[in-house]
C-alpha cells in the first residue's frame, strides 16, 4: 500500500487556468477574484480531473499563498487518550474496548498530569486530551483532569474534549451545555477539537454510528463552545458512504457557523482509516477511503470554500501519512497540525504512521516541500520561524515498528 507517485512539479496558475475546461474555469476564476464559492460550484469543482484538478489545485495554492504566504506551521503537542472504554459502538472505530478487555485503560490524573509534563519537557505547548466515553465516570472527571494538569504544568494549553465528551460530561454533570463548558474554561481548558463530526448529515451518520450525537447537536454544543469563548478547530471525515454533496454541505455548514461565531482556528480534512473498521468489515458498500484525487480535491476546495473564513488548513499526517501530507501543502494546506507524541486513535483503526513526528522531521518535511517551517502555539502564535535553525533532534517518545515510516519520513525531507 501507499505506493506514491513521485511529487509532480507545481503547475504555474496561468497556464493551469488555460488548460482547464471553461466551466472549472470560469469558478475558479470567481473565486479567486473574490466571489464566495457556493455549495453548488463546490459539487462541480469535486468532480476535478487531469487539467481541472491541476488547474483546481493550483488556484487553491494561490489562495493559501494570500492568506499565509510560504509559512507551513504545527505545534508541538502529546495526544493523550485517558480512556478507551466506550459503548457508543461507533462502526468506523477500532479504538473503543469494553471495560473488561484486557487492554482497556482508564488513566488516573496522576499518569495525565505526567504525560502532560514530559510532553512540556519535550518542548510541548499542547496536550490535546481525548477519551472514550466511559460509563463509569463522573461528568466533573473532565474538569479534575485539566485542573490536575494545570497544576503540574500550568504554562501548557489544554486542547480537550471533542463536542460528543461534552454532551456527555454535561449531561452526567445535569447541566447545560454552557454551564459546563464555562466551569471548565475557568478550572484551565483552552480550546476544544471539533471532532466527532464525521459528516454533518443525519443519513451518513446513522450509518457511520447508530447512537452517535447528531448533526444537530454537534453544531449545538460548537455554536456554545464559542460562546462562552473557547476557539475550537472544525473536522470532516470523508471516504466512506459519503459524496462530493456531503463535502461541499459539510464545509458550507462549518463556513456559516464560522460567519457567526469566529471561533474556528483551523479546518482539518480526516480522511477514513479503513484497514481495522468494523465499518468497512462489516458494512456492504463502504469505500476503502478516500483516493489520492479526493484528497487533493477535498483540501483544495476546503481552501476555496473557506477563504477569508478560516484560513487555516491543516493536512493530517497521521491520516495521511508524511508524504501524502506534504503534496496537501501544494493544493491549499498551510498547517501540518502536531507532533502528538503518542497517537492511538488513527493507528488503532490501522494507520501506519506511526505516533510522532518529532518537531525536527516536522521541519524536514516543510523544507522538502520548499516552505518555510514556522512552530506556532494552538492558536496560531508563532513559536519559531526555523529558517536555518533546527529543533532539537529528539528520538521519537514511543519508538516506531512500522519500518515504512521511518523511510517515507527520511524520503519525504529530501522529495521536491
Ligand atoms: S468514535 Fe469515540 S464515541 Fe465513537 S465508539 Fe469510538 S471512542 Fe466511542
Amino acid at each position: 500500500m501507499n505506493d506514491l507517485p513521485a511529487m509532480s512539479p507545481p503547475v504555474e496558475l496561468e497556464t493551469a487556468l488555460r488548460r482547464a475546461s471553461r466551466p472549472m474555469r470560469e469558478i475558479l476564476e470567481r473565486t479567486l477574484g473574490g466571489d464566495e464559492l457556493s455549495e453548488h460550484d463546490a459539487i462541480t469543482l469535486f468532480s476535478a480531473a487531469d487539467d481541472d484538478l491541476s488547474a483546481l489545485t493550483a488556484a487553491a495554492d494561490e489562495l493559501r499563498r494570500r492568506a499565509k504566504g510560504d509559512a507551513v506551521t504545527f505545534v508541538v503537542n502529546r495526544n493523550i487518550n485517558f480512556t478507551n472504554v466506550c459503548y457508543m459502538g461507533c462502526r468506523f472505530c477500532n479504538f473503543a474496548k469494553r471495560q473488561e478487555e484486557s487492554d482497556a485503560e482508564l488513566l488516573s490524573h496522576a499518569e495525565v498530569a505526567r504525560r502532560a509534563r514530559e510532553a512540556f519537557e519535550r518542548g510541548g505547548t499542547e496536550v490535546c486530551i481525548q477519551g472514550g466515553l466511559h460509563p463509569k465516570i463522573a461528568g466533573s472527571h473532565y474538569g479534575e483532569i485539566v485542573r490536575a494538569i494545570k497544576a503540574e504544568v500550568p504554562s501548557i494549553h489544554i486542547h480537550a474534549f471533542s463536542p460528543f465528551e461534552i454532551w456527555y460530561g454535561a449531561r452526567k454533570s445535569r447541566q447545560p451545555y454552557a454551564e459546563f463548558l464555562s466551569d471548565l474554561k475557568s478550572a484551565g481548558l483552552g480550546s476544544v477539537p471539533g471532532t466527532a463530526a464525521e459528516i454533518l448529515d443525519e443519513r451518513v451518520r446513522k450509518i457511520l454510528t447508530q447512537d452517535k450525537l447528531s448533526a444537530e447537536a454537534w453544531v449545538e454544543i460548537i455554536r456554545s463552545v464559542h460562546a462562552v469563548g473557547l476557539p475550537s478547530t472544525a473536522t470532516i471525515m470523508y471516504g466512506h458512504v459519503d459524496e462530493p454533496e456531503h463535502w461541499a454541505a459539510h464545509i458550507g455548514l462549518i463556513r456559516s457557523i464560522q460567519k457567526e461565531t469566529r471561533g474556528f482556528t483551523e479546518f482539518v480534512p480526516l480522511g477514513f482509516i479503513h484497514y481495522d473498521s468494523p465499518l468497512y468489515r462489516d458494512v456492504p458498500g463502504v469505500r476503502p477511503g478516500p483516493t489520492r484525487e479526493e484528497h487533493l480535491r477535498l483540501h483544495a476546495v476546503a481552501r476555496l470554500m473557506l477563504a477569508g473564513w478560516i484560513d487555516n488548513i491543516q493536512a493530517s499526517w497521521v491520516k495521511l501519512g508524511p508524504a501524502l501530507a506534504q503534496e496537501m501543502l501544494r493544493c491549499g494546506a498551510n498547517d501540518l497540525g502536531g507532533t502528538l507524541m503518542n497517537e492511538s486513535i488513527s493507528r488503532a483503526a490501522g494507520a501506519l504512521w506511526g505516533q510522532e513526528v518529532t518537531a525536527r522531521e516536522m521541519v524536514g518535511l516543510i523544507r522538502g516541500a520548499g516552505r518555510v517551517p514556522t512552530q506556532r502555539t494552538t492558536l496560531y502564535q508563532t513559536v519559531e520561524v526555523y529558517e536555518t535553525r533546527d529543533p532539537d533532534d529528539l528520538a521519537p517518545l514511543v519508538p516506531r515498528k512500522a519500518a515504512s515510516a521511518a523511510r517515507e519520513l527520511a524520503e519525504a525531507h529530501w522529495r521536491r
